[in-house]
Formats: C-alpha cells, sequence, structure tokens
C-alpha cells in the first residue's frame, strides 16, 4: 500500500494526525536522540491519545503493515523504510499516587519527567544513567539503573503495563491480568505490543552519595586493573562502573577533560558519606583525580554521576555481557582499546553486576542476562566526523577483545548497530525466547511489530 493511500487508511480508522516523511514537522514528531536513523516511513501517526493508538494498531494489523513505536529514539537499530511510524512523545504524562507510591508513565515520557513528578513528594523511580531516556521502552528492556544492585532491574519494580496488542486489542497487564504478557513485557522488549503506560513503584529516596573521579590517561591501566577488582566487592547499596572516554575539546567540559582521554569511575550510593568515602578510598589512592564530582547529591541529580551526552547524536555503539574479569582481560582491552591505541571510539563502559540485579524479580520477568558479571558498552561518537564504518569497526575491536569472557546472555537495552545478529539474539536464554517466541506469536501473530 503506497503511503497516500496507508494515510487515509489511519484516517478513516480515526487517527488524528498522519504525516509522511518529509512532511513540515515530521522531524520534530519524531525528534529521536539518534541522528543517523532515516526514517522513510509510508506513514508517521503523531499519537496524542491512546484512541490513536488504538486505532493505529488495528489499522496496521488489518493491512498487515509493519509498525514501529518511538519513544526518544536513544536504541533504534537501523533505518525505518516502510510501514508506520508511530510517535509517542505527544502522549507524555506523569501521575503519582503518592500514598501507594507508584507512578502512571504514558508512552513518550522520559526519566526526567518521571524525577519531576515524584522529587517534590520525596519519592523516586529507578531510571537509568540518562535521564532524557524514554521509560516505557528502557522499562520493556529491563533497565539497569545508577543503583541497580541494590534494586535490580528497573523492570523487576514494573507493576502493571496498558498494551494495545494487535491480536488482542487494548488490554491491562499485571500478575493477576494475563500474567504470560505480563512476564514478556518486563524484559521481552519488542513484537510484543505497543505499551501506552506503565505503573512503577515508587522508592522513598531523596539522596545518594555518588557521582564522578576523571583520572589522566597515564593511570589508566593502573585505574582500570583497581576498578575491575573493587566494584564486584562492594556491598549491594554501591554500584560501581568505569568508563574509559576520548572526550572532545567541547567548551562545556572542565578544562582539565577537554580533548582528553581519561578514565571516569562513576560511583552511587544510598549509604551516607562517610561509609560511601571510605569505599572510595582504595580508588583515591590510586593518584588525585583530574576532577571529583562525588558529593551528597539530590537523587534528581542522578544523571550527573555517569553525565551520558544528552544531545542528539549519530549513535554507533555494541554492547556485551561478561563473565567476571581477570587482569588477563583487562590487559586485551587496553592492548585493543586503550588511551594510546588511535581508534574513533568515545567511551568504552564497564558496568559491574551482580547483586540483586543477580536475583529473580519478586514477581518473576524476561529480562535476560541477570547472570552475567560485567556489562560493557562500547560507544563511537562522531567526533571530527569519522565514517560510519569506522566506527562500527572500532567498537567491534572492543567488543572482540572482550569476546573470551562473554557471558551467554547479553542485556538487550545495550545491544547497538555494532552488535552481529547473533549477538542481538543472545540477549534470552533458550528458554526465555522459546517462552517469549510464544507469547509473541499469540499478541502479534502477523509480525507486524518490530
Ligand atoms: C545515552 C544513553 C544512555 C542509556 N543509558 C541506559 C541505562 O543506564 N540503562 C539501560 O538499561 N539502558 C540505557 N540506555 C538504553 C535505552 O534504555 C534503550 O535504548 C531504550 O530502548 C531507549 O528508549 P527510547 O524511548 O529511546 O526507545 P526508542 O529508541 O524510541 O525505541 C527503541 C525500541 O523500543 C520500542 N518502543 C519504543 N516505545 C515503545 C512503546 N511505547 N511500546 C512498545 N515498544 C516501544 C521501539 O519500537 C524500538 O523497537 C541508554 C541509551 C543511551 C543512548
Amino acid at each position: 500500500m503506497n503511503g497516500s493511500a496507508l494515510a487515509s487508511v489511519l484516517r478513516q480508522a480515526g487517527v488524528s494526525r498522519v504525516l509522511q516523511p518529509g512532511d513540515s514537522g515530521a522531524d520534530a514528531t519524531l525528534g529521536v536522540f539518534d541522528t543517523s536513523i532515516v526514517f522513510t516511513p509510508d506513514a508517521i501517526v503523531a499519537a496524542s491519545s491512546i484512541a490513536d493508538v488504538e486505532a493505529t494498531v488495528t489499522a496496521a494489523q488489518r493491512e498487515s503493515v509493519p509498525l514501529l513505536a518511538v519513544g526518544t529514539g536513544h536504541g533504534l537499530l537501523g533505518n525505518v523504510s516502510e510501514g508506520i511510524v508511530l510517535a509517542t512523545r505527544e502522549l507524555a504524562s506523569v501521575t503519582v499516587d503518592v500514598d501507594a507510591r507508584t507512578a502512571r508513565v504514558t508512552a513518550g515520557a522520559t526519566w526526567t519527567d518521571v524525577l519531576d513528578a515524584t522529587t517534590p513528594h520525596g519519592l523516586a523511580g529507578l531510571c537509568g544513567s540518562a535521564p532524557g531516556v524514554g521509560v516505557i521502552s528502557y522499562l520493556l528492556g529491563g533497565g539497569l539503573g545508577p543503583i541497580a544492585r541494590e534494586y535490580g532491574f528497573s523492570a523487576d519494580h514494573v507493576r502493571s503495563l496498558e498494551v494495545v496488542t494487535p491480536a488482542h486489542g487494548a488490554l491491562t497487564v499485571s500478575a493477576e491480568q494475563h500474567p504470560e504478557l505480563f512476564w514478556a513485557l518486563r524484559g521481552g522488549k519488542s513484537g510484543l505490543g505497543i505499551v501506552v503506560a506503565v505503573t512503577i513503584d515508587l522508592l522513598p529516596i531523596t539522596t545518594l552519595y555518588g557521582g564522578g573521579l576523571y583520572f589522566a590517561a597515564e593511570i589508566v591501566h593502573d585505574v582500570l586493573h583497581a576498578v575491575v577488582d573493587w566494584a564486584p566487592g562492594l556491598p549491594e547499596a554501591s554500584t560501581a562502573s568505569i568508563a574509559l572516554l576520548r572526550l572532545p575539546p567541547a567548551p562545556s567540559l572542565p578544562e582539565q577533560l577537554r580533548g582528553r582521554s581519561v578514565a571516569h569511575v562513576r560511583y552511587a550510593s544510598t549509604q551516607d558519606a562517610a561509609a560511601a568515602e571510605a569505599e572510595l578510598a582504595p580508588i583515591r589512592r590510586i593518584a588525585t583525580p583530574l576532577v571529583d564530582t562525588t558529593r551528597s547529591l539530590p537523587y534528581s541529580e542522578i544523571g550527573t554521576i555517569h553525565g551520558d551526552p544528552s544531545t542528539p547524536m549519530p549513535v554507533m555503539s555494541g554492547g556485551l555481557a561478561l563473565q567476571p574479569l581477570a587482569a588477563a582481560h583487562v590487559d586485551a582491552l587496553l592492548d585493543a582499546v586503550g588511551p594510546d591505541r588511535d581508534i574513533p571510539l568515545s567511551a568504552i563502559e564497564l558496568r559491574a553486576l551482580g547483586g540483586a540485579l543477580a536475583r529473580p524479580a519478586a514477581e518473576p520477568n524476561a529480562v535476560g542476562g541477570r547472570d552475567a558479571a560485567w556489562n560493557l558498552f562500547v560507544s563511537a561518537e562522531p567526533h571530527g566526523g569519522t565514517d560510519p564504518d569506522d566506527r562500527r569497526a572500532s567498537v567491534r575491536t572492543a567488543i572482540g577483545a572482550m569476546s573470551d569472557v562473554r557471558g551467554p546472555v547479553n542485556l538487550v537495552n545495550f545491544v547497538g548497530k555494532a552488535n552481529d545478529n547473533a549477538e542481538v539474539d543472545a540477549c534470552w536464554s533458550s528458554d526465555q525466547a522459546r517462552r517469549l517466541g510464544t507469547v509473541r506469536e499469540s499478541a502479534d501473530p502477523l509480525g507486524i511489530l518490530s
């Protein structure tokens, strides 16, 4: 079906705003973080109500047309050249139930929206390292946040979801209602339905102790070895990671960091400052950091701990779950992509997992990779306009350096365009994948959702 025929089918189905690629307002409607994604679908729906979503899913199912929802566009794995793109940003809302300690978050909302709504009540949702990321897709993929070793995956704290499936229309799913779909949506990521809202637990957290220690390139070797020894042994109240960063000469960065290669140790703890500082002491003893942002901070400033990029950019990234790391693995990584290598990587991040992440959720779900000890995430931002093929190759170099120690199941939120198909497919154990396949077949028998 061509674009204008599809647009009229959608309008007849009751969809209020249908655009074509290139229409004025189409790019702003999508508003994706990853600016390298080219959108040439047959139609773009700018959903402004749940009724729009229902009408779109019904029409797509009836016409057997591919349908892709877009949140904030942090996790799209390729260009979109057919079917319907359903832009959800205009649906965004957050409603807090202070007594129940929950928030209902609709599609299109970001973790910043959640922080803004919950902070005045002294409550917190379990967001990721970058609060600009969309809530729904983050949760569909499990969700690994800066205090994850204490609370587990964010999806473990989802109470219910409101979803529109091609086969069954609008459903509210929870432990009691449609439990198999509830299991699948929390970690199964895609092919299950368009989620219009999610109700999440809020926690009475108002402050954290945490931040980042940035160390100079000359001591990256010592810092990386030390963090790999230290982070897995921290109590569950503390979560740490390290990123080897090649920073641009951006005026927005502190002068000591501009244009430099550094090791960035990130740390967040719900313990008090004295206990947290005692834990940080072995890392501080290595050397004086170039920049130190650790402090008691309001939970609403959680995004400053990792300091992830927030400005839209062409994304090229990849991830790999890892088993426990030995010194030889650290050396292999440094040898392949350390600061003295001329390679267009912007970040090589190792997040220590374990703790509550390794335990099943109270209400089991489809999150994969719980057994992993570390998550490797590699990203190649185009400082200096490097060619996408070179950037992809450089991400593959980092992933390849760790292939001996890869875990059996990857974390789906961290696989990216630089991952190969086998790595993307390995986001669930074979039992999980079989069970997810059955749920997907029931929810979307024509396979229109991508
Ligand atoms: C800078 C950065 C930092 C990040 N930090 C973390 C982190 O700390 N922890 C973590 O776990 N992940 C993290 N991620 C990964 C991120 O959680 C995922 O990429 C997530 O999918 C992004 O959500 P989005 O709204 O941008 O999804 P999009 O990129 O818009 O979409 C991704 C996929 O989700 C589907 N989707 C979107 N909305 C819906 C919906 N309403 N219903 C059904 N399907 C939908 C899309 O169809 C698509 O398949 C990070 C990513 C980036 C770029």
